[in-house]
């Protein structure tokens, strides 16, 4: 089984309600486009998601500047995680589509920091 599956009715996106503020999360960074958050099922401490504020269900769903944004605020994200948790290495992951291992389908990039040995296997569909 996957670590979380969506099980919102249609039209209901926990990652909305998770920009509207109305379930709660630990924010790390947001702009007018984005919003970084920690992973509540952290694979390693340190895991963030990079998200879409506007609800978008994948990266086809995307304009040019959010994908830019994106990929602009990973590479922030990953910077204050190798400050903070000196990481060995660092997986980037984005999963769309049921069949692609999406869960959540808002779009939303994982920042996973990764170290010798950490016994982290990531596969996606996770199993
Ligand atoms: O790539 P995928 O769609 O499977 O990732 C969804 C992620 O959203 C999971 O890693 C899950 O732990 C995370 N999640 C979260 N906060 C929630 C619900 C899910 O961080 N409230």
């Amino acid at each position: 089984m996957p670590a979380f599956v969506d099980t919102s009715p249609p039209g209901v996106c926990i990652f909305c309600k998770l920009v509207a503020g109305e379930i709660p999360a630990a924010v790390v960074y947001e702009d007018d486009l984005v919003i970084a958050f920690m992973d509540i099922g952290q694979v390693n401490p340190g895991h963030v998601l990079v998200a879409t504020k506007r609800h978008a269900q994948d990266l086809l769903a995307l304009t040019a500047d959010e994908c830019a944004r994106v990929m602009q605020v990973a590479h922030l994200v990953a910077a204050a995680v190798h400050e903070a948790f000196a990481p060995s290495g660092l997986t980037l992951l984005q999963a769309n589509g049921h069949d692609g291992g999406q869960t959540v389908f808002h779009f939303h990039m994982h920042v996973v920091p990764r170290h010798a040995d950490d016994g982290v296997h990531l596969s996606w569909p996770r199993k």
